[in-house]
């Protein structure tokens, strides 16, 4: 059927915005993207006009708020086809989705010796927090390499299993790279060594359809600010046979069943893991930009966003002296590069002072940075409400600045 880029740009009210007197460019959307007129409605209507702590009042506005937040439940699983809402736990986002795993998988399965495996892609937030166990527990973390042209290498990660690994956490998409990962091929080959994977779909959930039943995933885990929904608030979803074992991550109110000085008990799924009063308030307008999303319709996006990204990638490599980083086959929506010997930072300054946003430096992803023996990149990254004709003025202007860094 195709999108009305138009009538999309029209949803989207900060592109409408001048900076320094010129029409922002904004293609920073792997950092975040904008949100709907109609997400931004839908977030401000609840503190409008049934504001009030979800699950635990027996008036009106309390049982309102509650139900409109156990929809997104809903929503939230039927969108990533899980095979029950119990699976789905609301976090702040893709970084405590992976803490959580880290403390509470890590609690519950890891001993002293064993073993995670990652890759030299990942963001931070799919390192650090490995980090973090491997001091508390003495496991150790493997890494698969990346290639040359920013892909996993593959042989590597079959070799790196051992009767110590544990566990697998890997990106479904690289932020630096707009390499899109083998993860069905990930996942059956983890899987045949009898080891559960993460999905880190930070870059992924808001660009093509994800299935998790279909990809027989572990645990996928995503950010809402991603995904044209408000900041703080993100999914983990996770298989319940791994949930149901799992010890709590926090404690609080929420997540128990009864609380005495000799002893509690926790609430059950997926309440275990919520403890707190949850940003129901985002929550909420997450189950909007879903239905946006689904609206607009995820096959179309992806046609849109992959005709964008190859136009981008071709009219971009008409710039003198630029080198795109990355050049994996399966790609989209992110093209990372460098300006002759310029530092990525003085890139990205001039071109801000020309109406664009665009990333700079090492993207959260410093081990990636080191494989490649560069300090970091600029980052043009497309979201569907970009046009051609802005591709065409970024490609203007990063000739100019070519011409003054020269
Ligand atoms: N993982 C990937 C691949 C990302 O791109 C990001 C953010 O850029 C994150 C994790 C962290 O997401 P958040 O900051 O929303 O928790």
């Amino acid at each position: 059927m195709g999108l009305n880029i138009q009538e999309i740009r029209n949803d989207f009210p900060v592109l409408a915005e001048e900076i320094y007197g010129k029409p922002l460019v904004y293609l920073d959307n792997a950092a975040t993207t904008h949100k709907p007129v109609s997400v931004i409605e839908a977030e401000a209507n609840v503190y409008r006009r049934f504001n009030s702590n979800v699950h635990r009042g027996v008036h009106h506005l309390s049982n309102i708020c509650t139900q409109a937040f156990e929809e997104v439940r809903k929503k939230v699983a039927s969108f990533i086809n899980a095979a029950s809402t119990e699976e789905i736990i609301f976090t702040k986002g893709t970084t405590e989705s992976i803490n959580l795993l880290s403390a509470s998988f890590g609690e519950t399965f890891f001993s002293e010796g064993d073993e995670v495996i990652l890759t030299q892609m990942e963001h931070h937030s799919n390192i650090v927090p490995w980090q973090l166990l491997q001091k508390r527990k003495g496991i150790s973390i493997q890494v698969v390499p990346v290639t040359d042209n920013g892909e996993l290498d593959m042989d590597t990660f079959e070799k790196l299993f051992s009767p110590k690994t544990k566990l697998v956490s890997i990106t479904h998409i690289s932020n630096v790279l707009g390499t899109i990962n083998p993860i069905e091929k990930i996942i059956a080959i983890a899987h045949a060594h009898d080891v559960p994977v993460v999905i880190d779909g930070a870059q992924a959930i808001h660009h093509l359809p994800v299935n998790v039943q279909q990809l027989d995933c572990d645990f996928y885990v995503f950010s809402g600010h991603k995904m044209y929904a408000p900041t703080g608030v993100g999914v983990l979803y996770g298989k319940r046979k791994w949930l149901e074992k799992m010890v709590p991550y926090q404690g609080g109110g929420e997540m128990i069943d009864k609380v005495s000085f000799s002893g509690t008990t926790f609430n059950e799924l997926p309440y275990k893991f919520e403890a707190g009063t949850p940003n129901f308030a985002g929550v909420i307008a997450l189950g909007r930009a879903i239905d946006y999303l689904k609206e607009k319709g995820l096959s179309d996006i992806w046609d849109y966003e992959h005709a964008l990204f190859e136009y981008a990638s071709e009219k971009i490599s008409e710039v003198p002296n630029l080198r795109i980083i990355g050049k994996a086959t399966g790609r989209t929506s992110v093209i990372s590069f460098l300006l002759g010997s310029s530092h990525p930072f003085d890139v990205g300054t001039l071109l801000d002072k020309l109406g664009f946003a665009l990333r700079t430096g090492h993207h959260c992803a410093q081990p990636l940075m080191d494989c490649y023996g560069i300090p970091g990149t600029v980052r043009a990254s497309f979201a569907f409400y970009n046009t051609k004709s802005e591709i065409d003025q970024l490609v203007e202007a990063l000739m100019r600045v070519e011409a003054m860094l020269g």
